[in-house]
């Protein structure tokens, strides 16, 4: 018998092929899946396997797909300082001071998620308050959600910034404060990222990479550029794309069709803001928000607008996406895509729509007409859909509608699993968790179903189930072996699970210290 590379056997193998089979074990060879089954047939392959892991009895899942990353951000963020839990300005000032004596002078330093409403001071600081702790760093302070800023002299002295923008506020003399907002905040953001090197976005990336990797994920969904993050990020992904462990599938945020088509790119958009997001009260809803009367939040496009770029998109033969969480956003983008396929009819787009947080019934079915993936973050319930928490306080009742995964799945509709990170952890087990453990219990799907949202699900909603997804004969070997089976854990404790190993296409990518021999 012909050698191979690699035995995985004495396992519990969810394979989530059609017809949700098991296994003991796996036979992989240059990279990919060549022979699998039960009991004591693995051992035809055991003298010819040039490695072979004995998995002793633990899990093995196809490896995880999050399809909804912004991972530049992600991982520029794990290189800044974390300012969310500081309690006032001078608390502020020792955490920049303390990150001044790790890095060269003349770096920037970037602070985040600091937010002005919960420091004692209740304001952003100014450049003069920051200059007493980093001198000689250039210093920059951005507000939990981006839209405000703070920067130091150096910082500013470095920036070009017109003299009449809309935005800077200013000391008594006139001269800028360091505080920055609307406009002015953007324009600098801009600058900034624009000056960021390609090293730093490796470097940010990479980390945020190995974190992933060691939450069992081996494609990731990669929404970059744009509005709010940078076109350099998704640039930098281009350029990169075969140098990474894992693969990274991109989405580029932009409604320039020519652009991607240029790039010969073949899907479009991503966190393309149709409406904003609950917590900040903008996402489009039919009714006022319960914490706010005469607020309905807000569209970004209008209609005709949207029809535009989506008909547009379409005829050229693209996969669309776009951010709609509102119920009036999702009925906008349900609406364009109803356009754009009565005009133009196309069989298998799977365009998406990333988050759907708020549908209704109604929208539910016209999305099954319209063959729709829908891209959805089960740990936002986690985070925000309790009793008392975000959902609740901004949508009252409605809170009881949110994210209803169980009556998608019913529908026949494809779930694809993702986190949106930064704005909750790369952690399908986590999603995993969430799904079957809603806090609406009439929405929470079995463990299996949840685990499909994050392999066979990714993988379809990125055209990749006839390569990757599940484990099955001529797959790929991108495997996750788990110390305990989501199947058989009581389903409170499936976020508790770890990983052990993290394979691409056969090689360990991640080990955990557990007592699997690899
Ligand atoms: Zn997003």
């Amino acid at each position: 018998m012909k050698n191979i590379d690699l035995i995985l056997y004495n396992g519990d193998i969810l394979t989530i092929d059609e017809n949700l089979s098991t296994a003991n074990w796996i036979a992989v060879d240059k990279g990919s899946i060549i022979d699998i089954g039960n009991n004591d047939e693995y051992k035809k392959y055991i003298n010819n396997a040039k490695e072979k892991i004995d998995l002793m009895g633990k899990t093995v899942l196809p490896g995880f797909y999050d399809s909804h990353v912004h991972l530049v951000q992600t991982g520029l963020n794990l290189l800044s300082v974390d300012l969310s839990d500081v309690q006032s300005i001078v608390e502020l000032q020792e955490r920049i001071r303390k990150a001044t004596y790790k890095k060269p002078e003349g770096q920037l330093i970037r602070g985040i998620g600091y937010d002005d409403l919960r420091v004692s001071e209740c304001r952003m600081p100014t450049r003069y308050e920051l200059d007493k702790c980093a001198p000689n760093h250039p210093v920059w302070i951005n507000r939990v959600e981006y839209h405000i800023s703070s920067i130091n002299s150096m910082a500013l002295n470095s920036l070009n910034i017109p003299f009449d923008l809309e935005g800077i506020i200013r000391d008594e003399r006139g001269l800028p404060d360091g505080r920055l907002t609307g406009k002015a905040s953007a324009y600098i953001r801009g600058q900034i990222l624009n000056n960021f090197s390609d090293s730093i976005r490796k470097k940010g990336v990479n980390k945020a990479l190995d974190l992933a990797i060691s939450k069992g994920v081996t494609t990731v969904g990669a929404l970059e550029g744009g509005f709010v993050f940078h076109n350099r990020d998704a640039e930098f992904i281009i350029n990169n794309n075969t140098k990474f462990p894992i693969d990274i599938n991109l989405f580029y945020q932009t409604i320039d069709v020519d652009m991607v088509k240029g790039k010969q790119l073949n899907r479009i958009g991503g966190c393309i803001f149709l409406d904003g997001s609950f917590g900040s009260r903008n996402a489009a809803l039919k009714e006022d928000y319960s914490d706010q009367k005469n607020n309905k939040g807000r569209l970004f496009f209008s209609q005709e607008e949207l029809n535009e770029f989506i008909l547009n998109a379409h005829k050229e033969n693209l996969q669309i996406t776009v951010h709609a969480i509102g119920d009036r956003a999702i009925e906008q983008i349900l609406n364009s895509y109803e356009y754009a396929l009565t005009k133009y009819k196309r069989e298998n787009h799977r365009h998406r729509i990333e988050h759907f947080e708020l549908p209704s019934d109604e929208h539910i079915k016209r999305a099954k007409d319209l063959e729709l993936v829908l891209s959805m973050q089960p740990s936002y319930e986690y985070y925000w859909g309790d009793k008392g928490d975000l959902y609740d306080k901004r949508l009252g009742e409605r809170r009881k509608k949110t994210n209803p995964f169980k009556k998608i799945v019913e529908s026949g509709l494809i779930i694809a699993g993702g986190s949106d990170s930064d704005v909750t952890k790369i952690d399908p087990l986590l999603g995993i968790h969430t799904a079957v453990n809603h806090p609406n219990k009439e929405y929470s799907i079995s463990p299996i179903e949840a685990i499909k949202l994050f392999t066979i699900n990714g993988a379809y909603s990125v055209f990749e189930e006839d390569i990757k997804g599940s484990i099955e004969i001529g797959k790929w070997a991108d495997l996750v072996v788990l110390d305990k089976n989501p199947l058989k854990v009581k389903k409170e404790e499936i976020k508790d699970i770890n990983v052990e190993l993290t394979l691409k296409q056969g090689y360990i990518i991640f080990k955990n210290k557990g007592d699997i021999d690899g």
